[in-house]
């Protein structure tokens, strides 16, 4: 069995984060202090860290929502947008991974004045920091944003314009993120369009609270190349008692053309879109080799770090370090980064990261005489 150690110092590979749901608990106590951010529920940092996981897990999208209001809440500043960023990259980094794609809605710290264009800026500049402050921590972290409109808004076209705009400061590609059920991919399909047109890069949140409908509508009306969670896809899967499988077509599909899934367990169970991690998708889904990535989601209301993701698919799905290796190549595969950088990843951190530990896993283990 894999040790949670070797799962921490392995390369992992993070596709699906959102900036608003991976505060420290203490950041966010401190933060309410120095902007007057006067609506959190306790001053207490395990305190509201326990608040946060609690007000997730109540088996619905909608509920899990709430608790962004106090992290949207804090984050009205350039300065402590910038410190919330430059955190989310030490804390991956310190978490074994060596690439992340963290999301953020800028519309959502616009409360306080800010323009996007400030928000953006200094989210990025964030992100710049952590990655020097990991550097010198000895864990380097390749970090860069994805820019989410909120699905029940209607400000899509202006971000997919605003992520076009910071492409080449940082931004790798554009999203949707919000209530899904009576919100479809389609009605932000002006936005999509702009992306497209921009040769930019598309993932939709799909396939999470709501199902097959909102997958075929964000792969063939709106161009996502990847799938938030996109975990309902299974109910296009029948499993037959003798243990056939057939694939409807839209599973066809997404199998076919190597779409991949930025799976979130935790997440998943936490609004009720899947009853335990035990009988999450995810394990079928890797078993049919689909291309699965493994995702926090949000750090803080799930109370989870992707090493912690990994080690609920090792207990649950006896998931081995080969495993672990070819989900962070997915994972890596699956970026928006360009495909000579991903490559350098591939090939000069991960594969090297995965056999230095297997060489480990094999001279500690007991020789047969
Ligand atoms: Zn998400």
């Amino acid at each position: 069995m894999v040790t949670n150690e070797t799962i921490r110092s392995a390369p992992k590979v993070l596709l699906h984060d959102h900036l608003d749901g991976g505060l420290r608990p203490a950041s966010v106590i401190e933060l309410a202090h120095e902007t007057g951010y006067t609506g959190l529920p306790t001053e207490d940092a395990e305190d509201l860290g326990r608040w946060f996981r609690s007000g997730a897990d109540r088996g619905s999208l909608e509920l899990y929502l709430d608790g962004f209001t106090h992290t949207v809440g804090v984050m009205q500043t350039p300065e402590s947008i910038a410190r919330v960023a430059s955190e989310c990259a030490q804390d991956l980094a310190a978490d074994g991974i060596v690439y992340a794609e963290v999301r953020y809605a800028p519309e959502l710290s616009t409360q306080g004045g800010l323009s996007l264009e400030e928000v953006m800026e200094a989210w990025l500049s964030g992100f710049e920091d952590g990655m020097r402050e990991a550097e010198r921590a000895g864990t380097p972290i390749v970090i860069r944003a994805i820019v989410t409109a909120m699905r029940q808004f209607a400000r899509s076209v202006e971000i997919a314009e605003l992520s076009v705009r910071f492409r080449d400061q940082g931004v790798v590609g554009f999203d949707i993120a919000g209530p899904e059920e009576g919100f479809p991919p389609s009605r932000h399909l002006d936005a999509f369009q702009l992306i497209q047109r921009e040769n930019f890069h598309i993932t939709i949140h799909a396939g999470e609270a709501f199902g097959l409908p909102s997958i075929w509508e964000a792969l063939q009306w709106c161009g996502a190349e990847r799938l938030g969670h996109g975990v309902r896809i299974v109910d296009d899967i029948t499993v037959t008692p003798e243990g056939d499988i057939k694939l409807g077509r839209l599973a066809q599909y997404v199998r076919d053309n190597r779409v991949p899934l930025e799976m979130c367990p935790t997440s998943n169970v936490h609004t009720g879109a899947v009853a335990s991690i035990e009988e999450h998708p995810i394990d079928l889904l890797r078993r049919l080799r689909y291309r699965v990535t493994v995702n926090t989601d949000n750090r803080l209301m799930s109370g989870v770090s992707l090493s912690d993701e990994f080690a609920s698919l090792v207990e649950a799905f006896d998931v081995g370090l080969d495993e672990m290796q070819w989900l962070s190549t997915n994972a890596m595969k699956s970026s928006f980064l360009a495909f000579d950088e991903r490559l350098r990843l591939i090939n000069g951190v991960i594969k090297p990261g995965y056999e230095r530990l297997e060489a480990d896993l094999q001279s500690r283990s007991p020789r047969l005489v």
